[in-house]
Order: C-alpha cells, then structure tokens, then sequence
C-alpha cells in the first residue's frame, strides 16, 4: 500500500461516513472512524500518522508492543479492539490509551490491579455480544446492568465511556442492523439508570452505514483504509 492509494482510500472512507450519517439524518461530526492497522506493520501506519490519523485499533497486545517502539515519536494513542486475556493487563496498562474489548468481570479486576500500580486510569467501552455466533466474544446482554454497577462501584481506573459490538457476520442487513439496534437499545436502557455511556462503537467495512443509521457514534474500519490484510488466519 502506497502513500497514495492510502491517503485516497483514507478520503474515500470519510466521504462514506458522511454520505451515511446524511442519510441517516445525522451530522457527520457526530461520527469518528477509528483506522484498524492490525497486521499493517508500523511502516504503514506511520503513512497514515502524516495523514493526519493519530488513533489505531489493534486486536493484539503483542502488535501493540511491536509497533509502539518504531513509533514512538507519533505521538499514537493505542485501542485495544481484540479479546484479551488477562496476563495482558500488565501491558494494557502501559501501552493502550483504551480497551474497547472489556467482556468479563475477571478482566476489569486484573486491568483495575494493573492500573493501580501504574497509578493511571483508562477508557473502556464494554464489549456486548449482540451476534449469535459462538464465535464472537462480548459479555451476554443480560449481564450489562450488573456488570456496569460493578464496574461503577468497584474498579475507579476505568473509565467506562460506552459500548461496543461486531455483529452478525450475514448477508442478510436486517439480522446486522438488528445486532447495532440491540446495542443502542441497551446503551439507552443503561443511560436510564444513571450511567454516563455516550459512546457507541459499532461497525466495520462492510456494515458500517447500518452501524450509523443506528446511532454508531464510532465505526472501526480496517480493510477499506489500509486494504486486505495479509493472512487470512490472522484476521
Ligand atoms: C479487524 C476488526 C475491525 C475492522 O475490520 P474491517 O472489516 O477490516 O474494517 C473492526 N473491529 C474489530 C473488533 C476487528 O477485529
């Protein structure tokens, strides 16, 4: 990927964006895109710093370490988006400016530890499982209204600023933007009860427009900025 096609790609994409949130009725400075560079290597996203890009989503925390060395004079700020285990809190707690990825209780006590000793606090928005495959990670719906009281009442380092969701991998948009709908609906029913949730992120490449007509205020995009990624076991 050359400079060129990155930064016309990087237009494209924001054009895209905006085109969805007029259709959706929305203002487009409601919704930010946050460029996924995972299994981009740091050549890569240096590019995209000189295009103005300085927030990076990443699955791994290894890939974060990697990069964040080369590129330590960008300035970047790091967001955890992938499942995390916790004998990662260590690191997390160092490298990452926030973890979009929070699924359990386990991993909110061992990042809260973490970030106690490293004397910092986090944004983190919790993972919610609105898709019906096994394979999706994210705490079932049901569990948010106690998880958000714990986390409220208990874990003071995290700062908890909305939710985030993949959905349904489907040909078919209505069962996708289902999965957005449930997000924003349980983000509104949390809201209801005294928490202070305003951000959404939701969608991807090939969903992002369902994710805006259904409140996105964040969309995570990989493959339509930075092109396919290299291995597909790797993904
Ligand atoms: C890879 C990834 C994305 C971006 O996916 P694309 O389809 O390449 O835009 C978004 N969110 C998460 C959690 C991801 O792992």
């Amino acid at each position: 990927m050359d400079h060129l096609h990155l930064a016309a790609n990087w237009a494209d994409v924001r054009r895209r964006v905006d085109e969805a949130c007029r259709a959706a009725g929305r203002d487009p400075s409601e919704v930010s895109i946050l460029p996924v560079s995972k299994t981009f290597d740091a050549d890569v996203v240096r590019a995209a710093v000189a295009l103005g890009l300085h927030r990076f989503g990443e699955n791994k925390v290894q890939e974060i370490r990697d990069k964040s060395g080369p590129l330590a004079d960008c300035g970047i700020a790091w967001v955890v988006i992938g499942h995390l285990q916790t004998n990662k809190a260590k690191d997390v707690a160092r490298l990452a400016s926030e973890v979009q990825s929070l699924d359990r209780l386990e991993l909110a006590e061992a990042l809260h530890r973490r970030l106690q000793l490293e004397g910092r606090r986090l944004d983190v928005l919790v993972q919610v499982k609105t898709a019906r495959e096994e394979s999706k990670h994210g705490l079932p719906p049901a569990g948010l209204p106690a998880f958000l009281d714990h986390l409220a009442a208990h874990c003071d380092t995290l700062r908890v600023r909305g939710l985030m969701t993949l959905a349904s991998h489907s040909d078919d948009p209505a069962e996708v933007r289902a999965c957005f709908r449930q997000l924003r609906e349980l983000r509104d029913a949390a809201v209801a009860r005294g928490h202070d949730l305003p951000r959404l992120s939701m969608g991807m490449s090939g969903d992002f427009p369902l994710a805006i007509a259904e409140g996105a205020t964040e969309v995570r995009i990989g493959s339509a900025i930075f092109g396919r990624r290299p291995a597909p076991a790797n993904p």
